[in-house]
Protein backbone atom coordinates (compact mmCIF):
# COMPACT_ATOMS: atom_id res chain seq x y z
CA UNK A 1 0.00 0.00 0.00
CA UNK A 2 1.26 3.39 -0.94
CA UNK A 3 2.87 5.31 2.32
CA UNK A 4 1.56 8.58 0.59
CA UNK A 5 -0.64 10.65 2.98
CA UNK A 6 -0.04 9.34 5.87
CA UNK A 7 -0.61 12.45 7.62
CA UNK A 8 -3.77 12.77 6.53
CA UNK A 9 -4.31 9.11 7.08
CA UNK A 10 -3.92 9.70 10.90
CA UNK A 11 -6.64 12.91 10.69
CA UNK A 12 -8.98 10.52 9.45
CA UNK A 13 -8.52 8.02 12.32
CA UNK A 14 -8.41 10.03 14.76
CA UNK A 15 -11.79 11.87 13.42
CA UNK A 16 -13.61 8.93 12.33
CA UNK A 17 -11.82 6.18 13.40
CA UNK A 18 -13.74 5.15 16.55
CA UNK A 19 -17.09 7.07 15.76
CA UNK A 20 -17.98 6.10 12.31
CA UNK A 21 -20.27 3.06 13.53
CA UNK A 22 -22.05 5.81 15.76
CA UNK A 23 -22.65 8.32 12.49
CA UNK A 24 -24.19 5.42 10.98
CA UNK A 25 -26.46 4.85 13.74
CA UNK A 26 -27.42 8.68 14.25
CA UNK A 27 -27.36 8.74 10.35
CA UNK A 28 -24.66 12.40 10.35
CA UNK A 29 -21.41 12.99 10.50
CA UNK A 30 -20.59 15.83 12.68
CA UNK A 31 -20.33 19.62 10.60
CA UNK A 32 -17.12 20.40 12.50
CA UNK A 33 -15.35 16.88 11.63
CA UNK A 34 -16.58 17.30 7.48
CA UNK A 35 -14.79 21.39 7.95
CA UNK A 36 -12.04 19.90 9.71
CA UNK A 37 -11.21 17.43 7.46
CA UNK A 38 -12.08 19.35 4.56
CA UNK A 39 -9.65 22.16 5.20
CA UNK A 40 -6.95 19.67 5.97
CA UNK A 41 -7.40 19.53 2.08
CA UNK A 42 -8.32 15.76 3.09
CA UNK A 43 -11.40 15.81 0.92
CA UNK A 44 -10.04 16.60 -2.43
CA UNK A 45 -6.68 15.65 -2.21
CA UNK A 46 -5.71 15.42 -5.69
CA UNK A 47 -6.22 19.45 -6.00
CA UNK A 48 -3.12 20.86 -7.01
CA UNK A 49 -0.65 23.00 -4.56
CA UNK A 50 -1.42 26.25 -6.42
CA UNK A 51 -5.26 26.10 -5.05
CA UNK A 52 -4.18 25.17 -1.63
CA UNK A 53 -4.52 20.85 -2.68
CA UNK A 54 -2.45 18.10 -1.75
CA UNK A 55 -1.61 17.64 -5.18
CA UNK A 56 -1.42 14.32 -5.10
CA UNK A 57 -1.34 11.66 -8.25
CA UNK A 58 -4.52 9.53 -8.21
CA UNK A 59 -2.67 6.07 -7.29
CA UNK A 60 -1.83 7.86 -3.91
CA UNK A 61 -5.30 9.62 -3.42
CA UNK A 62 -6.99 6.52 -4.84
CA UNK A 63 -4.91 4.19 -1.89
CA UNK A 64 -6.37 7.37 0.51
CA UNK A 65 -9.72 6.66 -0.47
CA UNK A 66 -9.60 2.77 -0.24
CA UNK A 67 -7.97 4.08 3.67
CA UNK A 68 -11.16 6.15 4.16
CA UNK A 69 -13.54 3.29 2.37
CA UNK A 70 -12.38 1.12 5.05
CA UNK A 71 -13.15 3.63 8.23
CA UNK A 72 -16.79 4.65 6.82
CA UNK A 73 -18.04 4.74 3.78
CA UNK A 74 -20.45 8.03 4.26
CA UNK A 75 -17.51 9.78 4.57
CA UNK A 76 -16.22 8.56 1.57
CA UNK A 77 -19.06 9.71 -0.23
CA UNK A 78 -19.06 12.66 0.86
CA UNK A 79 -15.14 12.94 -0.08
CA UNK A 80 -16.37 11.34 -3.19
CA UNK A 81 -19.04 14.12 -3.97
CA UNK A 82 -16.78 17.24 -2.51
CA UNK A 83 -13.61 15.76 -5.37
CA UNK A 84 -15.97 15.17 -7.99
CA UNK A 85 -17.13 18.79 -7.35
CA UNK A 86 -13.20 20.28 -7.45
CA UNK A 87 -12.74 18.18 -10.25
CA UNK A 88 -15.48 19.43 -12.03
CA UNK A 89 -14.48 22.89 -11.32
CA UNK A 90 -10.79 22.14 -12.33
CA UNK A 91 -12.23 20.91 -15.94
CA UNK A 92 -14.99 23.17 -16.51
CA UNK A 93 -14.34 26.41 -14.83
CA UNK A 94 -12.08 29.44 -16.23
CA UNK A 95 -9.25 30.58 -14.95
CA UNK A 96 -10.96 32.97 -12.22
CA UNK A 97 -13.57 30.93 -11.25
CA UNK A 98 -10.48 28.10 -10.36
CA UNK A 99 -9.16 30.67 -8.83
CA UNK A 100 -12.05 32.07 -6.77
CA UNK A 101 -13.62 28.38 -5.95
CA UNK A 102 -11.13 25.58 -5.48
CA UNK A 103 -9.25 27.14 -2.42
CA UNK A 104 -12.65 27.86 -0.84
CA UNK A 105 -12.93 23.74 -1.12
CA UNK A 106 -9.95 23.54 0.77
CA UNK A 107 -10.55 26.12 3.21
CA UNK A 108 -13.40 23.78 4.95
CA UNK A 109 -16.64 24.80 2.47
CA UNK A 110 -18.35 21.59 1.49
CA UNK A 111 -19.42 20.90 -2.16
CA UNK A 112 -22.13 18.30 -3.71
CA UNK A 113 -22.58 17.57 -7.24
CA UNK A 114 -26.08 17.49 -8.82
CA UNK A 115 -27.21 15.55 -11.93
CA UNK A 116 -30.14 13.53 -10.91
CA UNK A 117 -33.95 13.91 -10.92
CA UNK A 118 -36.85 12.30 -10.20
CA UNK A 119 -37.56 11.11 -13.69
CA UNK A 120 -33.60 11.36 -14.45
CA UNK A 121 -31.45 8.41 -13.11
CA UNK A 122 -30.08 6.72 -15.86
CA UNK A 123 -30.85 8.89 -18.37
CA UNK A 124 -29.42 11.83 -17.66
CA UNK A 125 -31.00 13.15 -21.27
CA UNK A 126 -34.45 13.53 -19.65
CA UNK A 127 -33.32 16.10 -17.14
CA UNK A 128 -35.86 19.14 -17.00
CA UNK A 129 -33.67 21.46 -15.15
CA UNK A 130 -34.63 24.33 -16.66
CA UNK A 131 -31.55 27.42 -16.90
CA UNK A 132 -32.34 30.76 -18.35
CA UNK A 133 -30.19 33.69 -19.47
CA UNK A 134 -31.33 36.95 -18.72
CA UNK A 135 -29.13 40.25 -18.87
CA UNK A 136 -25.96 38.77 -16.25
CA UNK A 137 -28.12 36.39 -14.37
CA UNK A 138 -29.02 32.84 -14.39
CA UNK A 139 -32.43 31.58 -13.07
CA UNK A 140 -32.35 27.74 -12.30
CA UNK A 141 -35.47 26.28 -12.22
CA UNK A 142 -35.88 22.66 -11.08
CA UNK A 143 -35.50 19.61 -8.46
CA UNK A 144 -32.15 16.95 -8.07
CA UNK A 145 -33.11 13.88 -6.36
CA UNK A 146 -30.59 11.62 -4.06
CA UNK A 147 -27.51 14.55 -3.97
CA UNK A 148 -24.74 12.80 -2.07
CA UNK A 149 -23.43 15.15 0.67
CA UNK A 150 -26.36 17.85 -0.22
CA UNK A 151 -27.25 18.15 3.35
CA UNK A 152 -23.75 19.39 4.65
CA UNK A 153 -22.97 21.41 1.38
CA UNK A 154 -22.40 24.66 0.95
CA UNK A 155 -22.59 24.87 -2.69
CA UNK A 156 -24.05 22.47 -5.27
CA UNK A 157 -22.78 22.10 -8.80
CA UNK A 158 -26.21 21.83 -10.27
CA UNK A 159 -26.29 20.48 -14.12
CA UNK A 160 -29.26 21.66 -16.22
CA UNK A 161 -30.47 22.16 -19.81
CA UNK A 162 -30.14 25.72 -21.94
CA UNK A 163 -32.50 24.50 -24.67
CA UNK A 164 -30.51 21.24 -26.67
CA UNK A 165 -27.11 22.27 -24.66
CA UNK A 166 -26.67 22.08 -20.98
CA UNK A 167 -24.76 23.77 -18.50
CA UNK A 168 -23.34 23.35 -15.14
CA UNK A 169 -23.60 25.96 -12.23
CA UNK A 170 -22.08 26.37 -8.91
CA UNK A 171 -25.34 27.30 -6.53
CA UNK A 172 -24.87 28.23 -3.01
CA UNK A 173 -27.28 26.25 -1.07
CA UNK A 174 -27.91 29.58 1.21
CA UNK A 175 -29.20 31.36 -2.07
CA UNK A 176 -33.10 32.22 -1.84
CA UNK A 177 -35.23 30.04 -3.44
CA UNK A 178 -33.02 26.83 -2.71
CA UNK A 179 -34.42 23.99 -0.92
CA UNK A 180 -32.25 21.12 0.87
CA UNK A 181 -34.52 17.86 1.95
CA UNK A 182 -32.68 15.67 3.89
CA UNK A 183 -33.17 11.84 2.97
CA UNK A 184 -34.22 10.01 5.83
CA UNK A 185 -33.15 6.06 6.23
CA UNK A 186 -30.91 5.49 3.35
CA UNK A 187 -30.61 1.83 2.64
CA UNK A 188 -26.64 2.48 3.02
CA UNK A 189 -24.19 5.25 3.52
CA UNK A 190 -26.53 6.87 6.25
CA UNK A 191 -24.49 9.11 7.36
CA UNK A 192 -23.30 10.58 3.70
CA UNK A 193 -26.00 13.78 3.27
CA UNK A 194 -28.33 12.43 0.50
CA UNK A 195 -30.57 14.82 0.00
CA UNK A 196 -33.42 16.01 -2.84
CA UNK A 197 -32.41 19.87 -3.86
CA UNK A 198 -35.57 22.29 -4.92
CA UNK A 199 -34.20 25.13 -7.22
CA UNK A 200 -37.60 27.88 -7.95
CA UNK A 201 -36.43 30.70 -9.63
CA UNK A 202 -33.22 30.76 -7.94
CA UNK A 203 -31.27 33.54 -9.30
CA UNK A 204 -27.42 33.93 -9.70
CA UNK A 205 -24.67 36.45 -11.57
CA UNK A 206 -23.59 34.42 -14.89
CA UNK A 207 -20.33 34.04 -13.49
CA UNK A 208 -21.97 31.02 -11.34
CA UNK A 209 -21.63 28.89 -14.66
CA UNK A 210 -18.75 27.05 -15.44
CA UNK A 211 -17.28 27.55 -18.73
CA UNK A 212 -20.26 28.76 -20.73
CA UNK A 213 -23.46 27.62 -21.83
CA UNK A 214 -23.44 25.92 -24.91
CA UNK A 215 -21.62 22.34 -23.65
CA UNK A 216 -23.01 19.19 -24.53
CA UNK A 217 -24.86 17.04 -21.50
CA UNK A 218 -22.79 14.41 -22.13
CA UNK A 219 -19.65 15.81 -22.15
CA UNK A 220 -20.28 17.45 -18.92
CA UNK A 221 -21.54 14.20 -17.40
CA UNK A 222 -18.55 12.44 -18.79
CA UNK A 223 -16.20 15.18 -17.47
CA UNK A 224 -18.02 14.55 -13.56
CA UNK A 225 -18.39 11.17 -13.63
CA UNK A 226 -15.07 10.53 -14.50
CA UNK A 227 -13.86 11.39 -10.88
CA UNK A 228 -16.86 10.37 -9.15
CA UNK A 229 -16.13 6.65 -10.61
CA UNK A 230 -12.49 6.28 -9.81
CA UNK A 231 -13.59 7.85 -6.18
CA UNK A 232 -16.66 4.75 -5.69
CA UNK A 233 -14.07 2.33 -7.47
CA UNK A 234 -11.09 2.93 -4.74
CA UNK A 235 -13.98 3.50 -2.12
CA UNK A 236 -15.57 -0.23 -2.58
CA UNK A 237 -11.48 -1.42 -2.46
CA UNK A 238 -11.94 0.52 1.23
CA UNK A 239 -15.10 -1.32 2.09
CA UNK A 240 -13.36 -5.27 1.04
CA UNK A 241 -10.53 -4.14 2.99
CA UNK A 242 -12.83 -3.31 6.16
CA UNK A 243 -14.30 -6.67 5.81
CA UNK A 244 -10.67 -8.47 5.82
CA UNK A 245 -9.62 -7.09 8.81
CA UNK A 246 -12.78 -7.56 10.81
CA UNK A 247 -13.38 -11.27 9.43
CA UNK A 248 -9.54 -12.67 9.34
CA UNK A 249 -9.35 -11.36 13.51
CA UNK A 250 -13.15 -12.95 13.61
CA UNK A 251 -11.81 -16.34 11.67
CA UNK A 252 -8.87 -16.52 13.41
CA UNK A 253 -10.17 -15.98 17.14
CA UNK A 254 -13.62 -17.12 16.87
CA UNK A 255 -14.05 -21.54 18.14
CA UNK A 256 -16.35 -23.63 16.94
CA UNK A 257 -16.69 -27.13 16.95
CA UNK A 258 -13.44 -27.38 19.13
CA UNK A 259 -11.51 -25.31 16.51
CA UNK A 260 -10.83 -21.79 15.45
CA UNK A 261 -13.40 -20.78 11.81
CA UNK A 262 -10.32 -20.26 10.16
CA UNK A 263 -9.73 -24.22 10.02
CA UNK A 264 -13.59 -25.26 8.53
CA UNK A 265 -12.99 -25.65 5.17
CA UNK A 266 -16.16 -23.98 4.24
CA UNK A 267 -15.28 -20.78 5.91
CA UNK A 268 -11.98 -20.28 4.49
CA UNK A 269 -13.40 -20.84 1.16
CA UNK A 270 -15.40 -17.37 2.47
CA UNK A 271 -12.21 -15.70 3.35
CA UNK A 272 -10.53 -16.36 0.38
CA UNK A 273 -13.34 -15.23 -1.53
CA UNK A 274 -13.30 -12.12 -0.04
CA UNK A 275 -9.95 -11.77 -0.30
CA UNK A 276 -9.88 -12.47 -4.11
CA UNK A 277 -12.69 -9.92 -4.16
CA UNK A 278 -10.44 -7.21 -2.87
CA UNK A 279 -7.22 -8.13 -4.79
CA UNK A 280 -9.44 -7.85 -8.03
CA UNK A 281 -10.77 -4.75 -7.29
CA UNK A 282 -7.02 -3.05 -6.48
CA UNK A 283 -5.89 -4.35 -9.22
CA UNK A 284 -8.89 -2.56 -11.49
CA UNK A 285 -8.29 0.79 -9.68
CA UNK A 286 -4.54 0.32 -10.00
CA UNK A 287 -5.19 -0.37 -13.09
CA UNK A 288 -7.22 2.43 -13.72
CA UNK A 289 -5.25 5.37 -12.00
CA UNK A 290 -2.18 4.58 -13.62
CA UNK A 291 -4.11 5.64 -17.05
CA UNK A 292 -5.66 8.31 -15.34
CA UNK A 293 -1.64 9.37 -14.51
CA UNK A 294 -0.32 8.64 -17.60
CA UNK A 295 -2.89 10.40 -19.44
CA UNK A 296 -4.03 6.81 -21.08
CA UNK A 297 -6.62 7.74 -24.07
CA UNK A 298 -8.36 3.85 -22.06
CA UNK A 299 -8.68 6.64 -19.17
CA UNK A 300 -12.54 6.48 -19.54
CA UNK A 301 -12.55 2.62 -20.37
CA UNK A 302 -10.33 1.62 -17.82
CA UNK A 303 -12.61 3.98 -15.27
CA UNK A 304 -16.05 2.35 -15.66
CA UNK A 305 -14.47 -1.01 -15.70
CA UNK A 306 -12.90 -0.19 -12.01
CA UNK A 307 -16.12 0.98 -10.34
CA UNK A 308 -18.44 -1.74 -12.20
CA UNK A 309 -15.34 -4.32 -10.90
CA UNK A 310 -14.87 -2.83 -7.45
CA UNK A 311 -18.54 -2.15 -7.07
CA UNK A 312 -19.63 -6.04 -7.98
CA UNK A 313 -16.81 -7.53 -6.04
CA UNK A 314 -17.50 -5.48 -2.59
CA UNK A 315 -20.92 -6.40 -2.90
CA UNK A 316 -20.32 -10.05 -3.38
CA UNK A 317 -17.26 -9.40 -0.87
CA UNK A 318 -19.38 -8.04 1.88
CA UNK A 319 -21.49 -11.06 1.37
CA UNK A 320 -19.18 -13.16 2.26
CA UNK A 321 -17.50 -11.22 5.42
CA UNK A 322 -21.20 -11.12 6.08
CA UNK A 323 -21.66 -14.80 6.38
CA UNK A 324 -18.50 -15.83 8.58
CA UNK A 325 -19.14 -12.68 10.76
CA UNK A 326 -22.59 -14.23 11.44
CA UNK A 327 -24.57 -12.72 14.41
CA UNK A 328 -21.26 -11.19 15.25
CA UNK A 329 -21.83 -8.92 12.61
CA UNK A 330 -25.62 -8.56 12.42
CA UNK A 331 -25.55 -5.75 14.18
CA UNK A 332 -26.24 -2.04 12.58
CA UNK A 333 -23.23 0.21 12.65
CA UNK A 334 -20.60 -2.98 13.08
CA UNK A 335 -18.38 -2.09 10.40
CA UNK A 336 -19.39 -5.57 7.98
CA UNK A 337 -23.16 -4.97 8.50
CA UNK A 338 -22.25 -1.68 7.16
CA UNK A 339 -20.39 -2.60 4.22
CA UNK A 340 -23.17 -5.09 3.72
CA UNK A 341 -25.52 -2.37 3.04
CA UNK A 342 -23.00 0.57 1.87
CA UNK A 343 -21.74 -1.83 -1.15
CA UNK A 344 -25.34 -2.37 -2.48
CA UNK A 345 -25.42 1.28 -3.35
CA UNK A 346 -22.16 1.18 -4.93
CA UNK A 347 -23.75 -1.12 -7.82
CA UNK A 348 -26.39 1.74 -8.35
CA UNK A 349 -24.35 5.23 -8.70
CA UNK A 350 -22.29 6.53 -10.54
CA UNK A 351 -23.53 4.47 -13.42
CA UNK A 352 -25.05 1.55 -12.81
CA UNK A 353 -23.89 -2.43 -13.47
CA UNK A 354 -26.14 -2.35 -16.13
CA UNK A 355 -25.26 1.08 -17.25
CA UNK A 356 -21.41 0.55 -16.97
CA UNK A 357 -21.80 -3.15 -18.50
CA UNK A 358 -23.73 -1.14 -21.62
CA UNK A 359 -20.77 0.53 -21.93
CA UNK A 360 -18.33 -1.78 -21.54
CA UNK A 361 -19.97 -3.92 -24.14
CA UNK A 362 -20.05 -0.70 -26.59
CA UNK A 363 -16.05 -0.75 -26.24
CA UNK A 364 -16.00 -4.55 -26.32
CA UNK A 365 -17.28 -4.52 -29.68
CA UNK A 366 -15.82 -1.09 -31.11
CA UNK A 367 -12.42 -2.48 -30.19
CA UNK A 368 -13.07 -5.70 -31.65
CA UNK A 369 -14.21 -3.93 -34.88
CA UNK A 370 -11.12 -1.55 -35.35
CA UNK A 371 -8.88 -5.02 -35.00
CA UNK A 372 -10.65 -6.80 -37.42
CA UNK A 373 -10.29 -3.90 -40.00
CA UNK A 374 -6.49 -3.26 -38.83
CA UNK A 375 -6.18 -6.74 -40.13
CA UNK A 376 -7.98 -6.33 -43.44
C1 LIG B 1 -27.05 6.48 -2.38
C2 LIG B 1 -27.21 7.28 -3.63
C3 LIG B 1 -26.41 8.39 -3.85
C4 LIG B 1 -26.57 9.17 -5.00
N1 LIG B 1 -25.81 10.30 -5.18
C5 LIG B 1 -26.04 11.09 -6.26
C6 LIG B 1 -25.33 12.33 -6.43
O1 LIG B 1 -24.49 12.71 -5.60
N2 LIG B 1 -25.61 13.11 -7.51
C7 LIG B 1 -26.53 12.73 -8.45
O2 LIG B 1 -26.73 13.47 -9.41
N3 LIG B 1 -27.22 11.56 -8.31
C8 LIG B 1 -27.00 10.74 -7.25
N4 LIG B 1 -27.70 9.57 -7.10
C9 LIG B 1 -28.64 9.16 -8.11
C10 LIG B 1 -28.04 8.02 -8.96
O3 LIG B 1 -27.13 8.57 -9.88
C11 LIG B 1 -29.19 7.25 -9.64
O4 LIG B 1 -29.88 6.56 -8.61
C12 LIG B 1 -28.66 6.27 -10.66
O5 LIG B 1 -28.17 6.93 -11.80
C13 LIG B 1 -29.77 5.30 -11.13
O6 LIG B 1 -30.92 6.00 -11.46
P1 LIG B 1 -32.33 5.59 -10.84
O7 LIG B 1 -32.15 5.34 -9.39
O8 LIG B 1 -33.33 6.58 -11.26
O9 LIG B 1 -32.64 4.18 -11.49
P2 LIG B 1 -33.27 3.95 -12.95
O10 LIG B 1 -32.55 4.76 -13.98
O11 LIG B 1 -34.75 4.07 -12.87
O12 LIG B 1 -32.88 2.43 -13.19
C14 LIG B 1 -33.54 1.36 -12.51
C15 LIG B 1 -32.86 0.06 -12.89
O13 LIG B 1 -32.96 -0.14 -14.33
C16 LIG B 1 -31.64 -0.27 -14.88
N5 LIG B 1 -31.59 0.40 -16.19
C17 LIG B 1 -31.96 1.67 -16.50
N6 LIG B 1 -31.75 1.90 -17.80
C18 LIG B 1 -31.23 0.77 -18.33
C19 LIG B 1 -30.81 0.36 -19.62
N7 LIG B 1 -30.81 1.21 -20.67
N8 LIG B 1 -30.35 -0.90 -19.80
C20 LIG B 1 -30.29 -1.77 -18.75
N9 LIG B 1 -30.67 -1.45 -17.49
C21 LIG B 1 -31.14 -0.21 -17.28
C22 LIG B 1 -30.70 0.41 -13.89
O14 LIG B 1 -29.39 -0.10 -13.97
C23 LIG B 1 -31.37 0.06 -12.57
O15 LIG B 1 -30.98 -1.24 -12.19
C24 LIG B 1 -27.54 8.79 -5.97
C25 LIG B 1 -28.34 7.66 -5.74
C26 LIG B 1 -28.20 6.92 -4.59
C27 LIG B 1 -29.09 5.72 -4.37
Amino acid sequence: MSDELTVERAAVRRLAGKDAAAWDLAGVIPRQILRELGAAGVLCAELPKEYGGLGAGSLASGEFTAYVGSVCSSLRSVLTSHGMAAWTIQRLGTREQRAALLPELVGGRLAAVAFSESDAGSDLSAIRTELRFVDDTVIIDGSKSWITAAAYADLVIVFGKVGDNAAAVVVPTDAPGVEVEKIAHPLGCRAAGHAHVRLADVRLPIANVLGGTGLSLSLLATTALAYGRMSVGWGCVGILRGCLAAVTDHARTRVQFGKPLAEHQLVSRLVAELYIAEQIATRACQHASQCWESGSPEVVIATVLAKHVSATQAMHGAASAMQVMASAGASDGHVVARAYRDAKLMEIIEGSSEICQLELAKHAIATAEATRRAAQ
